[in-house]
């Protein structure tokens, strides 16, 4: 079931070059109504092809605002009830609200190490790129090439 946001908790990431929910979302879904004449909300993004949506949770994650919400299954989660995930440096909370007003709540380690301390090419050799076009690296055969229509399976 698709994201969808809440225009009364999204700020637009007004602060950043770049909204989180559009800079996360690996199908590119989200998009920010400047003007607000898609819908109707001013500088609020929302999920422009719900049906594409992956519902993988990045958007929902990265939210700083936990602006973002996501449907559903009626069978996994039924109606009333609701998933939010609110993400610290070092680690994340959801919230589970149950139709009759319980809530619970998990919180979970997501690093062992400092935000942003990370040197992922720390210690590791410079890349050779004149080596690139050596067997071994792409294919068996070297860099890869345009395949050649002749060898095409036909039936
Ligand atoms: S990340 Fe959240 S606050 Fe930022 S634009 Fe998207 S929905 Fe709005
Ligand atoms: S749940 Fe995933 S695919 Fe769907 S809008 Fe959010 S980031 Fe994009």
């Amino acid at each position: 079931m698709p994201t969808f946001v809440r225009p009364d908790r999204c700020d637009g990431c007004i602060d950043r070059d770049m909204t989180s929910c559009i800079y996360i979302c690996p199908h590119d879904l989200m998009k920010l109504d400047r003007d607000g004449s898609e819908t109707g909300h001013a500088m609020r993004a929302f999920n422009q092809e719900p049906e594409q949506c992956w519902e993988c949770y990045a958007c929902v994650k990265i939210c700083p605002q936990q602006a973002i919400e996501c449907r559903h299954y009626a069978d996994l989660v039924p109606l009333g009830a609701s998933v939010q995930p609110q993400r610290g440096p070092d680690s994340i909370l959801w919230t589970i609200a149950f139709r009759n007003g319980n809530t619970k709540r998990f919180k979970f380690p997501t690093r062992t190490t400092l935000e942003g301390s990370i040197d992922p090419y720390g210690s590791k050799p410079e890349a050779d790129l004149s080596t690139l076009g050596e067997p071994g690296y792409f294919t068996s055969g070297g860099v890869r090439k345009p395949g050649n229509p002749d060898e095409l399976i036909r039936k």
